[in-house]
């Protein structure tokens, strides 16, 4: 195990994680019914809750305790060194530009699937009943947490992104792009002050980033543990096997979408523009896709993502420590993907008509809606009432796909970070800043 790979280690790590409740759960006494308060759960299923889940709850935390100082040190170190502000425009310019369109093409492929799939008409009458009954309540939560911002005028995005206060802004990891903002503000002015001046500031941060740096090497020590508790407490949680059938045309549409992006049209575009290999693209992210894939949640997902696309990949510091903490934030292209597959698939479910302008509608809103979406699990889903509004479906339609919503979630946060590292790749490649990977292997890694 100790010469293995990361990315071993964490596939690992999941398939016993998958494994263990699974056989388990073939013991009389483990999947014994008892009940917890309303509902009923195995007694494995309970155990696993008490006891394994928490270790999955404080990996995700120290994942995330490390991504608001990370992105900070990162973000000020990789600034400063680039010394010119117009450069950093280009590259700002850049990364928009690259943003939006990849998540155009992701929703445009959302709508190509779902309008030829059609899995909304695959859905009985009498099943869309039962789960809507048996959904109601979820769904109205996601869509109450919906509410507040959709009662908000067109600028309060733009409004929200400068912080009348840095410190509450850096409390909650909800607020990365008002963290953001502050942090290139003072970067700028960091370079404009004299240089003597502005030295030993920059000393700091590269030492701080060092620090940072380390911790992140030892909490992705105890990844494949990590791992390993957040799959067995999914699947005991995870919905009875006949609600996974009925939604298996959606969730195939959902899921075809997401791996033509990772399997296809990523891989494509960076080889076209980079040169660099199907392989060593995977073999350089894979890690950070094992653990979207666990968590759910880019944000608990970037300190790896920066280390494996700085070091393992070569996109050089100041390149990624820009693109990627903003693409966290506002690129999920399997999210968008998604909430265009959702929205048609509940209008499809409910009969509704979708003329080529709510379409169009889609494409605006689920971009919009995706870029809004925390980089959170279930974000995506809330973001959602706000696309089903925009084409006046009913939003209690939620409710139709609730039960599948964490696996595909899972996977959509493969894409989000997936193609996070790909724009990463191609500033950088366009800015001069992709070179050889520093670190070939886990070995290579362990040794540094
Ligand atoms: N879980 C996704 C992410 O963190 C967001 C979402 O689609 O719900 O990237």
């Amino acid at each position: 195990m100790k010469n293995l790979e990361l990315h071993w280690k964490i596939l690992i790590g999941m398939a016993l994680g998958v494994l263990f409740p699974i056989i388990l759960l073939q013991i009389p006494s483990f999947s014994e019914e008892v009940m917890v308060g309303e509902k009923s759960f195995t007694k494995l299923g309970v155990f696993i809750t008490d006891w394994i889940k928490p270790f999955g709850t404080i990996f995700i935390n120290a994942l995330k305790l490390i991504a608001v100082p990370l992105i900070i040190v990162s973000l000020i170190k990789g600034i400063s060194e680039i010394e010119d502000i117009s450069k950093l425009s280009k590259m700002g310019g850049r990364t928009v530009g690259l943003y939006v369109a990849s998540t155009l093409i992701a929703v445009t492929i959302g709508l190509v699937i779902v309008n030829l799939v059609k899995p909304g008409t695959t859905i009985t009458e009498e099943t869309r009943q039962e789960i809507l009954l048996e959904f109601e309540g979820d769904a109205q939560k996601k869509i109450d947490m919906a509410s507040g911002q959709k009662s908000e005028g067109p600028l309060q995005a733009v409004v929200d992104l400068v912080p009348s206060n840095i410190f509450s802004a850096l409390t909650s990891n909800k607020n990365m792009l008002q963290v953001i903002f502050f942090v290139i503000f003072f970067s700028i002015c960091l370079l404009r002050i004299p240089s003597e001046k502005a030295q030993p500031v920059k000393k700091f941060f590269d030492g701080l980033n060092e620090i940072i740096l380390k911790m992140i090497d030892f909490i992705m020590i105890c990844a494949p543990y990590g791992v390993f508790a957040l799959m067995a407490t999914l699947i005991v949680q995870s919905p009875g096997i006949e609600l996974i059938i009925a939604l298996l045309w959606y969730s195939l549409s959902v899921l075809i979408g997401l791996a033509l992006l990772v399997f296809l049209i990523y891989p494509l575009i960076v080889k076209t523009y980079t040169g660099r290999s199907y392989a060593s693209f995977f073999k350089g992210i894979s890690p950070a896709q094992l653990l979207a894939f666990s968590t759910s949640s880019s944000a608990a997902t970037l300190p790896v993502t920066m280390e494996r696309v700085t070091e393992h990949i070569g996109v050089e510091e100041e390149v990624s420590s820009f693109v990627l903490p903003i693409g966290a934030t506002v690129n999920m292209d399997g999210t968008s993907l998604y909430q265009a597959v959702a929205a048609v698939f509940i209008a499809q479910a409910f009969d509704i008509d979708l003329s080529l302008g709510a379409q169009l509608t889609i494409v605006l809103t689920a971009t919009l809606a995706s870029i809004g979406s925390a980089a959170v699990p279930s974000a995506g889903m809330v973001m959602l009432v706000i696309v089903l509004g925009a084409i006046n479906v009913p939003e209690a339609g939620l409710a139709l796909i609730f039960a599948v919503d964490r696996p595909l979630d899972m996977c959509r946060t493969v894409v989000n970070v997936t193609g996070d590292a790909m724009v990463a790749m191609l500033v950088g490649k366009s800015m001069g800043k992709l070179g050889e990977p520093k670190i070939k292997n886990w070995d290579d890694f362990e040794k540094a």
